[in-house]
């Protein structure tokens, strides 16, 4: 038996008083699964006060009814904080978000009855060197034949809590089962409920979708039952409109195939995945094969920083998301692309990004339906990177810093100072030979002859003129 050894201590300690003691929910599921749980969940008929005279050194949460027993000697987290709940029962939803009262119940069926999915709805008691499952719903059933399976009326349940249907999109994608035909259309009936529920936890459901196996099914499922409309409305505007003759797929298939694609784990990556081409309708020009979405790289950036910063997501995220959106359409053809562009590229991206740049290339690439990312261009590219990455793309490597400039103008701190910095630094990005002390204090000397607004000037002439440069190759590739 593998129930870990703090756990069968805590349900015994329990019944020795007298009690019922069960593992329950989300554990069992992944007991059953041969998965390690999160956390583990126990529900007992003794009350809070009693649970609390058993382990005199755990904590009471009013709020949530809930005693946690802290087990400090052990460095598995699912078993460093053990919560311990008494058999509950939710009194009515009048907001939709959250129970109007919770009840105690002396009754473990109860208990089980008021849980989202039959698979999330047993309990598993310790009997001997064995264990038993109370499973009054048939979740050991569904659980093999991979069914997500609302417990009781399906259509009742997402009424009293429409996040539940989030759930279930994410369990399904989770665990790669299928959502029960009447449980779906019952989601389907009841998609528009979600707009009770608060931007945190459709977050919390939605990013764990994100973040699964089958995050494409997952999407899917929230678009086929309605539920995307109200998370990301936006993805919506892409389905049936076609691209052009770069492309087989229409902009929402595309996105989402994207995501499916994504060679990379982390949140941010997936994200700008699936919301690269997000601006892609609203740029549309043109009908047909010559179609062409000038500036949707930028305008998606601000439909993502919009769409994420509404989800509530961390401001680490939205940064980086919208970061990848908006470069993800850096030009990289072998042979057209100079040194100085890509040392633009690492300048405008941040080094520490390129590599998620990558990944989202990969995934904008394999989500085009094109059979390889054409592995040789990319490693061009890394070796271009690799390359230039010893030359001065930040101003800490100039051969030359701010106390040097204020040593060889003998003068004090000042504006002008960060001002020739940046030109320097544009200027040395395009000629990188030119990176020693001799020449740059040659041009600071020249430099500091001009007004600050001079110097100002020189830098945004540079900017300018390698934005236009980096334009020009853009939309070679933006008609794609
Ligand atoms: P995870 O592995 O992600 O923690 P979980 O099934 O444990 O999945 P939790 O959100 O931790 O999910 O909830 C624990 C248990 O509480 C669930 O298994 C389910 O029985 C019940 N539960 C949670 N949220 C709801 C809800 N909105 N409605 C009904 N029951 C719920
Ligand atoms: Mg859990």
């Amino acid at each position: 038996m593998n129930i870990p050894q703090e756990i069968q201590f805590i349900l015994s300690e329990i019944q020795k008083s007298g009690f019922e003691a069960y593992v329950v929910g989300g554990s069992v599921r992944d007991f059953l699964l041969e998965k390690k749980p999160k956390d583990w969940d126990i529900t007992t008929n003794a009350k809070p006060e009693e649970i609390q005279k058993i382990f005199p050194k755990s904590f009471y949460n009013n709020t949530f009814g809930t005693v946690t027993v802290v087990n400090k000697n052990t460095e598995d987290e699912s078993l460093k904080n053990i919560e311990i709940t008494t058999y509950r029962i939710d009194e009515g939803y009048s907001d939709r978000r959250h129970p109007d009262k919770v009840k105690f119940t002396p009754n473990l069926s109860e208990d089980l009855a008021r849980r989202d999915f039959t698979i999330n709805a047993m309990a598993l008691k310790i009997k001997g060197n064995d264990f038993e499952i109370v499973d009054l719903f048939n979740g050991k059933d569904d659980l093999e034949k991979k069914i997500i399976r609302a417990v009781g009326d399906a259509d009742k349940r997402f009424s009293e809590d429409a996040l539940r249907m989030l759930r279930a999109v994410r369990f399904s994608s989770q665990l790669g089962f299928e959502i029960d035909k009447n449980t779906f259309e019952a989601m389907q009936k009841n998609s528009g409920l979600l707009k009770f529920v608060s931007q945190e936890r459709i977050r919390d459901e939605f990013e764990k979708i994100i973040l699964s196996d089958k995050a494409y099914e997952g999407v899917e499922l929230l678009r086929t039952s309605g539920l995307l409309t109200y998370i990301v409305p936006e993805l919506e505007k892409g389905i049936g409109v076609d691209q052009n003759k770069h492309h087989t797929y229409t902009i929402y298939e595309h996105c989402a195939l994207s995501l499916k694609h994504c060679p990379s784990k982390k949140l941010e990556v997936r994200l700008a995945s699936l919301f690269h081409d997000i601006a892609k309708p609203q740029t549309k020009a043109g009908t047909g094969p010559d179609s062409t979405f000038y500036n949707h790289d930028f305008v998606g950036a601000k439909f993502a920083r919009k769409i994420l910063t509404r989800l509530k997501f961390s401001n680490k995220i939205i940064d980086k998301a919208t970061l990848l959106v908006k470069n993800h359409m850096f030009y990289y053809n072998v042979d057209e692309v100079s040194e100085a562009g890509v040392r633009r590229l690492i300048k405008r991206t941040g080094k520490e990004n390129l590599k998620d740049l990558m990944d989202l290339r990969i995934a904008d690439r394999l989500g085009s339906g094109v059979p390889k990312a054409k592995p040789y261009k990319l490693r061009h590219l890394e070796y271009l990177i690799e390359k230039v990455s010893k030359d001065p793309i930040s101003a800490k490597m100039l051969k030359i810093n701010g106390q040097d400039i204020m040593k060889i103008l003998n003068v004090k701190p000042g504006p002008k100072i960060g001002a020739i910095l940046k030109v320097l630094l544009s200027e040395i990005i395009e000629n990188p030979e030119n990176n020693t002390k001799e020449y740059l204090e040659k041009r600071i000397k020249e430099l500091y002859k001009l007004s600050s607004e001079e110097i100002k000037n020189s830098e945004k002439i540079i900017e300018e003129k390698k934005e236009e440069e980096d334009l020009e190759d853009k939309k070679k590739f933006w008609v794609k």
